[in-house]
């Protein structure tokens, strides 16, 4: 069995494939010299709680389990991790009904969210400004790359192969297996996993599936506060999001090593993997721009992909819109901290694809859209992904 992709979903399928079936010879082929290369090892780390997404979508399930079962498991494993809450505030009047409909959806998905009174709020992050908030009490946060390499000694010791600088390049069939034409070789496998990003499209159609949709990368830019100035932020404080638009907008994050960042942005990304404004290919730019999907994104959005954009060339323009959080913030106060690229799906008809999309094509599972919270929800896509694959025999 190959598994295409080692981050936080790759090795968590593969740990899954291992339970599952005890006796197969099971490979995770990745083209990076190293583990969680890509969106795992470029995020906010925050262990979500679920109170964002649609009640009954897989989104919704999988994070509410899955933030469970990642603090449970960092417990276990011996993992940094915190769960310290977080704040989402309204600063507008405009945003009131917002920050209540959010209310309702955290309580319709079972989670213990309550409104905020400004003195609490004002106890917890006194340099916030607040018109009202509700406070989701199980959101934590950790360090993916140290989940992820716990993930990788459990999988070793089970006997799962880890294959590094190995890119797929190819696949075909023969007898019913797949054939993996990779920079280092052939792999021939049973059942495949795509688990492979911001090149999962790519490699789903490769291998004959049609996913419906076409990774369209955003990249996510991050500032942090110079360290005398940390104490400006003690944990999570995020905006009430966009409804129409799947991001959840530039939010305060103190992470698990005390850093705080301020971000990301979304800003879409001329290279998959393009973690720097000049960053272009001129493949990932044909593969964007002959997608009528994003034509008509463009047209929906272009007033807020131009505020973003501009936002990601000017620092004080960035630092205005963090400031509606935080008014004491000034432009001295940060550094640029990095950047990530999310793989975010996009249907032909321009809609962001907003659930989890996992394809299921023969002997293959391709995961094609696993965007945030798809890090928080790792363990519990791995065991779907895994529970929904058919009884193999002896595979
Ligand atoms: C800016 C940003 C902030 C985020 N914040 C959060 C957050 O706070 N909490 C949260 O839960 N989620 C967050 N996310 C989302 C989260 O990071 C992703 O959902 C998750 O990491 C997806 O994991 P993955 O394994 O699917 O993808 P990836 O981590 O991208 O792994 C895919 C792997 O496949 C490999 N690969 C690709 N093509 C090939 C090939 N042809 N051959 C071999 N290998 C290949 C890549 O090198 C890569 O290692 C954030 C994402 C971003 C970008």
């Amino acid at each position: 069995m190959a598994v295409i992709g080692s981050g936080i979903i790759g090795l968590a399928t593969a740990r899954e494939l291992r339970r599952r079936f005890p006796r197969a010879a099971i490979a995770v082929l990745e083209k990076e010299p190293r583990i969680a290369a890509h969106q795992t090892g470029h995020n906010s780390g925050v262990i979500h709680s679920g109170v964002y997404y649609t009640p009954g979508s897989l989104k919704a399930r999988l994070c509410r389990e899955g933030s469970a079962s990642m603090v449970a498991f960092c417990r276990e494993q011996g993992v940094p991790v915190q769960v310290c809450g977080k704040l989402i505030v309204a600063t507008e009047p405009a945003e009131l009904p917002r920050l209540q409909a959010l209310l309702e959806r955290g309580l319709a998905n079972g989670l213990q969210v309550r409104r905020l009174g400004t003195g609490e709020v004002r106890e917890r992050e006194p340099h916030v400004r607040v018109l009202a908030a509700i406070d989701v009490p199980s959101t934590g946060i950790v360090d993916f790359r140290q989940v992820c390499e716990a993930l990788r000694k459990l999988m070793e010791a089970d006997g799962v192969e880890l294959r590094l600088g190995a890119e797929v390049r190819g696949l075909a069939r023969a007898d019913g297996d797949h054939l993996l034409r990779t920079s280092a070789g052939e792999v021939r496998a049973g059942y495949l996993v795509n688990c492979a990003g911001l090149h999962s499209d790519r490699l789903a159609r490769a291998a004959g599936a049609d996913p419906g949709a076409r990774i369209v990368p955003f990249r996510g830019e991050y500032y942090e506060l110079v360290p005398s100035r940390r104490d400006l932020v003690n944990g999570l404080v995020y905006p009430v999001p966009d409804p129409a638009f799947p991001f959840l907008g530039v939010h305060l994050t103190r992470m698990i090593d005390g850093s705080v960042h301020l971000g990301p942005n979304a800003v879409p990304a001329g290279r998959r993997e393009g973690y720097h404004k000049g960053a272009l290919s001129a493949r990932d730019l044909a593969a964007t721009a002959t997608w009528p999907g994003f034509w008509r994104l463009a047209r929906r959005y272009w007033r807020t992909g131009s505020r973003e954009i501009w936002r990601s060339l000017s620092k004080r323009a960035f630092v205005a819109e963090a400031r509606r959080l935080l008014p004491d913030l000034s432009p001295g106060d940060l550094e640029p901290a990095g950047a990530g690229v999310r793989a975010q799906a996009l249907a032909r008809d321009g809609k962001l694809v907003d659930d989890f999309l996992i394809v299921e094509a023969e002997r293959a599972t391709h995961v094609c859209n696993a965007p945030s919270p798809a890090a928080t929800a790792s363990l519990e896509i791995a065991r779907h992904v895994v529970g929904r694959i058919p009884d193999l025999g002896q595979i």
